[in-house]
């Protein structure tokens, strides 16, 4: 019997083996979850079908997170293909290239929008929507933030301000969904090599400071996400919500 058997899963975020998601998922699989991945464009289709066919997910589903009708039919669809929900991964972010070197200050507009947007209002919208599958069962949710949410991080810039307001995100939510026994929370993760850190400028930088500088001398790993992911998903986690849990090898406690 395994720590989630039987629960039903939504994922979202899953563009390669790398993504922090599929590892997610791949762990939640492993301890007996069924589930319904998401992808976001053609470019990325055939690529996570292999790697759901991999997870035996019930369903793979087109989501774009800045169109509502996305986000609600593909809840929709998680409770047809699976009979209902239970958890939630939220593991998706996106900033122009232009946005994430440079001055914060000088982010435009529209680049400021489209990074909120994707990266925290969705999760908003998708909460919104995953609760009302979720109501009689009670769930859980999760998101990945980071620690350029709480101090400057260079280039990081909007997307900083954008886990910002994911985290906050997380306590609201927490709180309108917690009398509805559903538990919403985030991992701040450390750096890890995937698509969306090749975007943001000297992330081998902050790869190597990371290494060195935190308590545990070393990056931290996928597996390390995705075993506290499984704890923050699973009834292991049954009293924790609203809680941002730092995933980082202690990196975060440092103040020089
Ligand atoms: P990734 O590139 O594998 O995943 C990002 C995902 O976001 C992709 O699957 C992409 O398709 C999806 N996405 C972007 N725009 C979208 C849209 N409009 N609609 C739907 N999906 C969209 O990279 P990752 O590192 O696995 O990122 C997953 C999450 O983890 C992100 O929120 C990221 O900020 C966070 N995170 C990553 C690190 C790291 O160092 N890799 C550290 C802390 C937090």
């Amino acid at each position: 019997m395994g720590l989630v058997s039987g629960k039903k899963a939504l994922i979202l975020g899953i563009a390669n083996e790398r993504s922090l998601a599929y590892v997610i998922a791949q762990r939640l699989a492993s301890e007996g979850a069924a589930m319904v991945v998401t992808y976001q464009g053609e470019a990325v289709e055939s690529r996570v079908r292999n790697l759901a066919s991999e997870l035996q997910a019930a369903a793979v589903e087109p989501c774009d997170v800045t169109r509502d009708g996305d986000i609600d039919a593909v809840v929709d669809a998680t409770g047809r293909a699976l009979g209902g929900l239970d958890l939630v991964v939220h593991a998706v972010a996106f900033a122009d290239k232009e946005a994430l070197v440079g001055r914060y200050c000088d982010v435009t507009r529209p680049s400021f929008l489209k990074a909120l947007e994707i990266g925290a209002y969705s999760f908003t919208a998708l909460a919104r929507s995953a609760a009302r599958l979720m109501q009689s069962s009670g769930g859980s949710m999760l998101t990945l933030t980071y620690f350029g949410a709480e101090k400057v991080v260079p280039h990081y810039n909007v997307m900083g301000v954008t886990k910002a307001a994911l985290e906050a995100s997380v306590r609201y939510i927490a709180a309108d969904l917690g009398p509805d026994a559903i538990r919403v929370n985030a991992i701040s993760a450390g750096p890890i090599k995937t698509l969306s850190a090749k975007g943001v400028r000297d992330f081998n930088s902050m790869l190597s400071l990371a290494g060195e500088r935190s308590p545990l001398r070393r990056n931290i790993t996928g597996r390390d996400v995705a075993d506290a992911a499984l704890f923050l998903l699973s009834d292991l986690g049954a009293g924790v919500t609203g809680e941002v849990l730092h995933v980082d090898a202690g990196y975060n406690i440092m103040g020089m």
